[in-house]
């Protein structure tokens, strides 16, 4: 409730006074009759014949609650603009002119400023949506929508890439910047990846997942389905100590000859990207391996250290509680076999297999997932060694030694 604030100012406005019983003679009579007039004159120059009122604040208020505020106190109201906010609701006041606390003369007029509603539109995820889909989704928000081809393994028409990233606040009108895998059969918008594949199909899908991008994503997603706790979306990643390289870079070198390499065994490989200029949480991560419904998720990155002497190849796992429970077993296995084939393959120090605990890219697959951290960056050596393209290519090797035994252990 606001309190009601007119007032008549001390010391500024005529007030009549009781002069009687004073004796006064006919000059004096006739300086105060005079003083009187200039009085009077001063106050009709000065508007204050109504007395000041103080401006009462009806910031946030419906413009008929401001109004019958202003209305109480004297003055009037007139809204003089709208404007988008996003914290004060539609046809509440944003702003007044003049301010809350101010001294004005009554009826003035106090011009008011309210919102046209939220500027906001959260973009939502059409990643791994057919184009046409995810236009009517995206319109139906308000959203301009531009497209971009480029050649993936993902089917035609199929949206690869968006930017911004779902759950990016912003204005109607905007525009989300799609790129759409286009297939090199141009007459068909959904048919079987353009990958060639040499060998026979085995019916197998793996799903890879070069870890990182180059450039983090630190928005909040949550940690697994209907988590309130939350993750940065994405990091870029670490760095060679040697050689500079970005972790990025690196994930997608390996990873892409890991690709070759199972496509060679008549593996269907769905990448989660193929470029580094892309906007993929780790969540959205997991929910692609998820509709393709991989029977592998292979997320490859690299390690890191404060002490530049450790070395050596390690694989993760989900654990065996909340949401992973139902992936444990056959992450497990595939980690074990995983681990050893890599190891054996790249001859780096093979530090074995461990659960990792609140991993986002873990809590939300749905199939068996594992992260195969290649070898520390912090070690100069080893910084090397990873980026040198034939040990790139037995790691991957062993990599895909691994997926496979994996793959006809759990058939
Ligand atoms: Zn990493």
């Amino acid at each position: 409730m606001l309190k009601r604030q007119v007032r008549q100012a001390d010391g500024v406005c005529f007030r009549p006074q009781g002069r009687g019983g004073s004796l006064r003679t006919s000059s004096q009579h006739r300086f105060l009759a005079l003083g009187l007039v200039l009085v009077l004159l001063a106050l009709a120059v000065a508007g204050c014949g109504g007395g000041s009122v103080t401006v009462p604040n009806v910031k946030r208020l419906s413009v008929d609650e401001a109004k019958k505020v202003l209305a109480e106190n004297n003055l009037q109201a007139k809204v003089t603009s709208e404007l988008l906010d996003d914290q004060v609701p539609k046809g509440h006041v944003v702003n007044q002119n003049p301010r809350p606390g101010e001294e004005v003369g009554q009826e003035t007029l106090v011009q008011l400023a309210v919102s046209a509603g939220s500027s906001g539109v959260t973009v939502p995820s059409v990643l791994g949506k057919d184009i046409e889909q995810a236009k009517t989704e995206l319109a139906a928000l308000g959203l301009q929508v531009r497209v971009t081809k480029t050649t993936s393994v993902e089917p035609s028409g199929t949206v690869i890439n968006q930017a911004p990233g779902a759950g990016s606040t912003v204005t109607p009108d905007s525009r989300v910047d799609l790129t759409v895998s286009a297939n090199f059969d141009k007459t068909s918008t959904r048919t079987p990846a353009a990958t060639p594949s040499p060998a026979k199909s085995t019916g197998y899908v793996v799903a890879i997942d070069p870890g990182h991008q180059r450039r983090g994503n630190a928005e909040p997603e949550p940690i697994g389905p209907g988590s309130s706790q939350t993750k940065a979306k994405v990091a870029s990643g670490t760095s060679g100590a040697a050689t500079r390289k970005p972790e990025y870079e690196l994930t997608l070198e390996i990873s892409m000859k890991l690709r070759s390499y199972l496509t060679g065994k008549g593996v269907k490989v769905v990448m989660t990207r193929m470029t580094h200029d892309v906007d993929v949480s780790n969540s959205e991560r997991a929910q692609i391996a998820n509709r393709a419904n991989a029977d592998l998720f292979v997320r490859i990155h690299a390690d890191s250290s404060t002490n530049p002497s450790i070395e050596g190849i390690r694989t993760f796992y989900p654990p065996n509680s909340g949401w992973t429970t139902p992936i444990y077993a056959k992450s497990s296995l595939a980690a074990t076999i995983v681990q050893q084939k890599v190891a054996a393959s790249s001859h780096q120090k093979n530090l074995g297999t461990n659960i990792h605990e609140s991993q986002t890219g873990f809590n939300w697959s749905k199939v068996p997932v594992i992260l195969v951290e290649t070898g520390f960056m912090s070690n100069p050596a080893e910084d090397r060694f990873l980026s040198n393209p034939s040990s790139q290519q037995a790691i991957a090797k062993g990599i895909g030694e691994g997926v496979m035994e994996y793959l006809s252990r759990t058939k």
